[in-house]
């Protein structure tokens, strides 16, 4: 599986990217690298060169950061000064078969992609790509939850709740370790699951009766249901670690007043596993660029 003949662009980024760029420049891809004037690294057969200079009628895909842009339309990248512009006029300028690839979407990005008809592949939207980063998520919060706790996990009581891909791995870790798991879901599939897993399932109806005698509460719902309700009946020494996104599922205002420690943890696979986080996204992105390759050599034959 080889990306020769492929003129792919990456525009700005963390860490994680330079896992893409190692991953694309082996398979033989011709890169154009913006936003990296203060990476010392040199790749073979990668250029660094401004925005303004890349050949956009030339590119194959557009590789984005994680975040994609900023609503009113940059890039950011860790290893520039200056966030990158990325405009619906650059776009325009590439030919129809040219993917734009990111983590995930904001307005600005679905606005571009809508008025610009390229096809926009968002990664983490990916069960593939969620079930790998589960991993270091899962990892990311046990580190989380020794450095809050003066407990050891083993032997603690934990309440996960949600059993999507990010809840039953970090299930699954804490019981490893040989902490006392129960999981709160609302569908019976999912009670069943938690079961078979040999853990305690909960309705997530009963969570204010469930969280009585906890020590460690893992929200992965991304919905507020750690309310002030269920908050009060904690004990006082529980510790809620929040992995949903962004606000996450938590009551923060309510948790600080009664003095229970509440932690929305986001992005951790990019904190403690850059580099696993970006091989992750390297994988994915080689096998998917592959199939775009395949499928613009069939339409030539
Ligand atoms: P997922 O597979 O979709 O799982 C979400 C779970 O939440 C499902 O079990 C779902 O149950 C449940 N749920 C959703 N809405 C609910 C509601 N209103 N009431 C009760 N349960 C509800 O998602 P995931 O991949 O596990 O990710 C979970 C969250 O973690 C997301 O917000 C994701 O962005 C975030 N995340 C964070 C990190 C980090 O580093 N902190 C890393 C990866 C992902 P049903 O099937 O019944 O709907």
């Amino acid at each position: 599986m080889m990306l020769t003949g492929m003129h792919i662009a990456i525009i700005g980024g963390d860490a994680r990217q330079l896992e893409v760029i190692r991953k694309l420049v082996e398979l033989d891809a011709k890169l154009s690298l913006v936003g990296f004037d203060q990476l010392a690294h040199h790749f073979t057969g990668a250029m660094k060169l401004p925005i303004s200079e890349v050949d956009f009628a030339d590119l194959d895909a557009i590789i984005l950061p994680v975040h994609g842009t900023t609503l009113d339309g940059n890039v950011n990248s860790v290893f520039a000064h200056e966030p990158i512009p990325f405009t619906e006029k650059m776009v325009q300028k590439t030919a129809r078969r040219c993917t734009i690839y990111s983590g995930i979407s904001n307005a600005y990005l679905d606005e571009l992609v809508k008025k610009t008809g390229r096809k926009h592949v968002q990664l983490f939207e990916r069960d593939d790509v969620a079930i790998y980063n589960s991993i270091p998520t899962a990892e990311g919060t046990v580190m989380m939850v020794i450095q809050h706790t003066d407990f050891t996990i083993h032997g603690s009581r934990v309440a996960v709740l949600g059993l999507g891909r990010v809840g039953m791995t970090v299930a699954r870790t804490f019981a490893a370790l040989g902490a006392k798991v129960k999981v709160g879901a609302r569908r019976s599939e999912h009670l069943a699951r938690i079961t078979e897993m040999g853990l305690v399932p909960f309705h997530l109806n009963d969570l204010e009766k469930e969280v009585r005698d906890i020590d460690v509460c893992i929200n992965t719902v991304p919905h507020l249901i750690v309310t002030a309700s269920v908050i009060a009946k904690m004990p006082p020494h529980t510790l809620i670690i929040d992995l949903a996104s962004k606000p996450g599922g938590t009551d923060f205002r309510y948790a600080e007043k009664r003095g229970v420690k509440a932690i929305l943890a986001p992005g951790l696979p990019g904190v403690v596993a850059p580099k696993t986080a970006g091989q992750i996204i390297a994988n994915v992105l080689a096998q998917l660029l592959y199939e775009d390759l395949q499928k613009r050599e069939e339409n030539r034959q």
